[in-house]
């Protein structure tokens, strides 16, 4: 028998097509007493807290002001502060104790946010926000592990020389290992086998020695068969990969997992992968 998770979702306000189906898809899932839901915008009946966006306080303290300048330039500064709200609460209420992991949507972000750029439709860093959140509530050593088809350059470039954050970044090449900064190279033309090998092989021991006290999940499906950065997995992949980082963040930080949402284009895969996903974080089966 699986066991239960008290699980956040949290789902900010955005735009675009992906995500369309939601929350719609997500019936069943949201009125479970162990689910907590964080809703940004629609005031379901489901609703349990309302997610607030991010204040500039919180953006200056991983981005430049000239960065955070540019994004209000854009149409997407407000989506993108909701975006990055959902990282930040859900480590604020798991360090809380309220929950135990998170899944996160996101309309703009995460991983091509860096200091003082941003490209990629990733407005601002979550998961590099919330980890700042969470050093001023003790916590230090973090590990982010990163399955979105591409290079995580923005992640990259705020952790480069922080020794207290372990980065694995599953992209195509290697790009620059330093510190606790890996790049484990997976071809275009892979599949499912030998990339949850390597996510087992690869980033299980290094968390395993890094001892991280909590993980955050880049999750993209962009890798998925017939999407902008196929590497030819199915979607039943990525739930093998859940399967595996769930299990280590059991092992290693008390089951402390925050899962974003990173790339990926196709509704159809989003409404198809996500439940399935947040069914197997909170332990209720398929
Ligand atoms: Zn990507
Ligand atoms: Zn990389």
């Amino acid at each position: 028998m699986t066991l239960r998770k008290r699980t956040g979702i949290f789902l900010p306000y955005f735009q675009g097509q992906r995500l369309r189906d939601f929350p719609q898809a997500l019936n069943g899932i949201l009125g479970k007493e162990n689910i907590t839901y964080y809703d940004g915008v629609y005031n379901s009946p489901d609703s349990t807290y309302y997610l607030q966006p991010l204040d500039e306080r919180i953006l200056l303290k991983v981005h430049s002001r000239d960065m955070v300048d540019s994004v209000k330039m854009t149409a997407y500064y407000e989506a993108a502060c909701y975006s990055a709200a959902g990282s930040v609460q859900a480590a604020s209420e798991i360090m809380k104790g309220n929950i135990d992991n998170a899944f996160v949507f996101t309309g703009f972000g995460d991983h091509h946010a860096g200091k003082n750029n941003f490209w990629g439709m990733c407005y601002f860093n979550g998961a590099a926000l919330a980890i700042s959140t969470l050093r001023e509530q003790g916590v230090s050593r973090v590990a982010i592990v990163d399955t979105d088809s591409h290079h995580a350059d923005g992640t990259r470039d705020i952790f480069s020389t922080d020794i207290d954050v372990l980065h694995v970044c599953f992209c195509s090449q290697s790009y620059h290992d330093e510190n606790n900064n890996i790049d484990i190279a997976i071809p275009y033309n892979t599949n499912d086998e030998i990339y949850l090998r390597a996510i087992r092989q690869e980033f299980v021991p290094l968390a395993r020695d890094f001892n991280p006290e909590v993980i955050f999940w880049e999750f993209g499906y962009d890798s998925t068969i017939g999407e902008y950065g196929d590497k030819g997995l199915t979607r039943d992949c990525h739930l093998g990969i859940a399967e595996i980082i769930k299990t280590t963040a059991d092992d290693v930080c008390h089951g402390r997992l925050i899962t974003v949402l990173c790339g990926g284009s196709s509704r159809d895969i989003a409404t198809y992968v996500i439940p399935k996903l947040i069914k197997h974080l909170a332990g209720l089966g398929n």
